[in-house]
């Protein structure tokens, strides 16, 4: 139902859950139907994503709010029709009572793409991954999601459900590696045979595969504790972190670092979402 392209996914979920439902025709229909994409503003480039120490702000003015900071690896955040930017509305009380999640067009003026960072080998500035200056942005009070105040609840459902995302589509990208590097394997002849029969090569398969179907069952098991618990706290602590996959690559040098394969995305993407 909510697709499986990040950061799409947990968009859609919050807004699913705590968009009125002028936000869920505005911004959650064309998104699950694939019209539009979507970014999630919440790290800062000092802080990190350490919510109790961000600075960008918002101001109320009338019916409006004036969003002003900045914020960092907003991802897809050049391709996306609309940002959820997390900023801070209240000094007075704790970051966790004091920040609001607001829905924000990409094209409002103010916003400003410094950059677009680039991942393992992606040239500077041709990556997904936005430095944004937001320069006195004003929205209308009706962009507000999950009401003022709510933003730390809004984040927790966001980024809990956002590691389980992030562990299913690995084991996508495991399987399809792991494909790969038995093709490879019977396909690829060396040193008087084939790689398949060679006993390393083999014993690198089983334990892939072994490895593989441990952490399907473990994603698997978290995803069942997340719907069985209230709170998607408890599963954000036992998500699954994916390690066992990038054998194939190694199995397959030199096509396996090589930009020119599709051996190389595999690693480059559990690298990243780890
Ligand atoms: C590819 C990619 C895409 C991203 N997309 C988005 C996005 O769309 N929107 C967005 O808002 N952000 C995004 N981010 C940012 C991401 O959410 C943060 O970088 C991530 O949560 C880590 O936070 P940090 O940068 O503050 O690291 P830090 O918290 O500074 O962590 C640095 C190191 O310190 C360790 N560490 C941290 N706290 C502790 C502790 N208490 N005890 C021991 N060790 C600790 C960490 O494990 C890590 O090794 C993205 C990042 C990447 C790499």
């Amino acid at each position: 139902m909510f697709g499986c392209q990040a950061p799409d996914t947990g968009n859609a979920e919050i807004i699913a859950h705590y968009g009125t439902e002028e936000q869920k025709e505005r911004y959650l229909r064309p998104l699950l139907e694939g019209e539009i994409f979507s970014s999630y503003s919440m790290t800062e480039p000092h802080a990190g994503a350490d919510p109790t120490r961000f600075t960008c702000r918002a101001v109320k003015d009338g019916d409006e709010w004036v969003i002003n900071g900045r914020k960092y690896f907003s991802s897809n955040a050049k391709t996306a029709s609309f940002l959820i930017v997390m900023a801070v509305t209240d000094t007075e009380v704790s970051r966790y009572e004091g920040m609001s999640m607001f829905l924000v067009p990409t094209d409002t003026p103010g916003i400003e793409i410094e950059r677009n960072v680039g991942l393992y080998g992606e040239p500077m500035n041709e990556g997904f991954h936005a430095l944004i200056r937001y320069d006195d942005v004003r929205v209308p009070a009706a962009s507000l999601l999950g009401g003022e105040g709510r933003a730390f609840a809004v984040a927790q459902t966001r980024l809990g459900g956002g590691r389980i995302h992030h562990a299913m589509r690995t084991i996508g990208l495991a399987q399809k590696a792991l494909d790969m590097m038995c093709e490879r394997a019977l396909s690829r002849e060396t040193q008087g045979g084939r790689l398949a029969d060679k006993q390393f090569v083999q014993g690198y398969i089983a334990d892939s595969y072994a490895q593989l179907v441990q952490f399907r069952l473990f994603v698997l098991y978290t995803a069942w504790r997340s719907t069985s618990t209230t709170t998607t706290r408890r599963s954000a602590r036992t998500s699954p972190r994916p390690r066992s996959s990038c054998r194939p690559c190694c199995t397959t040098s030199p096509g396996g670092p090589c930009r020119s394969t599709a051996r190389s995305a595999p690693r480059t993407r559990c690298r990243s979402s780890r």
